[in-house]
């Protein structure tokens, strides 16, 4: 299926650029890998001319099988007067080895003048000279037209010529930027209906959400002609952010019912967006369009009663056709699906009349009401669901544990004790560590590989913590989130308690359980 729209991600590195937003070149790989899952069509990976974690992510990124994305590397045009061969910003470009480069220039002669500080017609041959020299290196290339819509109102003919030298240098794609996010729909539609007039090559559309028009734009540039759309994962991005693409997706397959994604994907688009946020350790936004908690919550008497005698009443589509829910105060018909669709997922039989479905799903209730969440803890979901459908008992109980801490001057030590008990056997071990976490992973660890020597392997490569809000006016509650691997596969697990250790253990507890099950 030849899409009538590609959809591009730039969570990573526009996204990335976002206020609070921070990711590990471990996070970027996790997130790249879903999203490729997810279907999208290119996956921007960072700029490696700009950072050592870029460099490195793609460094990473290469020895991984993307099976529908594309990766693109991206940076901007030749510095003025220098060769773009000896521009040490665009060799890295090549060393990421990705098969698209994405490279950005500038549109708007205010900033030719007064940013680069250069000529009108340097500027062209910056543009020229980049792009020709990425296409002799046999890349895909797309062109980021920064600022289009603030330099063609300004200067509509040097815009155009800008452009224009990019297609000539053999452009792949020329992609429109509302790079200020202050333009409205009528003049985005315009300037790309006569932009697609004027060029052969295909147009992208590129927008921020400065004045909360950056969903909107982009939508007006694909229904004049741009078959290519930019944006991030809940429109992570700087300042306001960029156009987020969970909105965009489903207006383009849904509303104007354009060839984007398999449909299937789409049910996923919800599970997407919650990863990306755990990812990034941000409060997931409840009143997001389309992936929120609440985009299907209804609460007025009136509209539960209406809703539930027929839905579109008070429901724009399907909540399912996003991998949403309605939330109302009974019938929770949609939740069970979900679990089984989650669960066959994971490799479990199982039907909407497996006997132990109501116990799974009411335990799952209850911990999720406690402040559990499995958007990336598939392990702990994994454990739970198994225990409860095969009646198992865990492999092994810790019985106790005590994690001290002391500090002498500069030296701080911190020791963990932990007893473990497997059958009617016992292993008391002890360990030091960094911090409490780390001790007593390592001290579990040791008493675990006395029974289980596939554990030695397994190492955590990642811990998050948040706080949960307190609603009941007791303590807040934390909850942990931890990533482990075995060298082979990965996976997250997750603990919440109102004490950090005790979070931390149970996580750190579900993963070890984890590696166990898979043996
Ligand atoms: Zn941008």
């Amino acid at each position: 299926m030849k899409p009538d729209v590609e959809i591009y991600d730039t969570t990573l590195r526009d996204g990335s650029q976002g206020e609070g937003i921070n990711f590990s070149v471990a996070d970027k790989l996790r997130i790249a890998e879903r999203i490729d899952a997810f279907g999208l069509h290119y996956i921007e990976g960072g700029w490696p001319g700009s950072n050592p974690k870029d460099i490195e992510f793609f460094d990473q990124a290469k020895r991984r099988k993307f099976k529908r994305a594309k990766l693109a590397a991206f940076g901007a045009t030749r510095r003025k007067a220098v060769a773009v061969r000896n521009d040490e910003q665009v060799r890295p470009l090549l060393e990421a080895e990705t098969p698209v480069v994405t490279i950005v220039g500038k549109s708007w002669l205010l900033h030719v003048q007064e940013v680069l500080r250069t000529t009108p017609e340097e500027n062209l041959a910056m543009i020229g000279d980049t792009i020709r020299y990425l296409k002799d290196h046999g890349k895909f290339v797309i062109y980021d037209a920064e600022h289009s819509f603030d330099g063609f109102s300004d200067e509509p003919d040097y815009a155009l010529a800008t452009w224009q030298a990019a297609e000539k240098a053999g452009a792949d794609l020329v992609v429109l930027c509302d790079t200020n996010g202050g333009r409205l729909p009528e003049e985005i539609a315009r300037v790309t209906s006569l932009a697609r007039g004027r060029l052969d090559a295909k147009i992208g559309i590129h927008t921020h959400d400065d004045i909360g028009l950056g969903v909107a734009n982009a939508l007006a540039a694909l229904e004049a002609g741009a078959t290519h759309v930019q944006g991030t994962i809940n429109g992570y991005g700087e300042r306001t952010g960029n156009c987020n693409l969970t909105s965009v997706i489903p207006n383009v397959a849904l509303k104007l019912k354009k060839q984007c994604l398999p449909l299937a994907s789409l049910t996923k688009l919800k599970e997407l967006s919650q990863f990306v946020d755990e990812i990034a350790n941000v409060r997931h936004n409840p009143r997001l369009p389309w992936v929120g908690s609440a985009a299907f919550s209804h609460k007025g008497g009136q509209h539960v009663n209406a809703v539930q005698k027929l839905a579109r009443t008070y429901e724009h589509i399907d909540p399912a056709l996003v991998g949403n829910r309605r939330i109302v105060l009974i019938s929770d018909l949609a939740g069970k699906s979900n679990i089984v669709l989650k669960a066959q997922e994971l490799g479990f039989k199982i039907t909407n009349d497996t006997p132990e479905l109501k116990t799974i799903l009411a335990r799952i209730k209850e911990l999720e009401h406690q402040g559990y969440e499995y958007e990336a803890a598939e392990g702990s979901l994994a454990l739970l669901i198994r225990k409860i459908l095969r009646h198992e008992q865990a492999p092994f109980t810790v019985g106790a544990y005590h994690v001290s801490m002391r500090r002498d001057g500069p030296e701080s030590v911190v020791e963990a004790t932990v007893k473990v008990r497997v059958g009617n056997q016992v292993a008391h071990t002890v360990a030091e560590g960094d911090g409490p976490v780390n001790a007593l992973d390592s001290a579990l660890r040791a008493a675990l590989t006395q029974f289980f020597p596939q554990i030695k392997k397994v190492r955590l490569t990642d811990y998050k913590v948040r706080i949960l809000d307190s609603t009941t006016g007791t303590a807040a509650k934390t909850r942990v989130l931890i990533q482990s691997t075995d060298g082979a596969a990965e996976w997250g697990t997750v603990g919440v308690d109102d004490n950090i250790i005790e979070a931390s253990l149970q996580a750190l507890v579900d993963s070890m359980e984890y590696r166990l099950m898979k043996t």
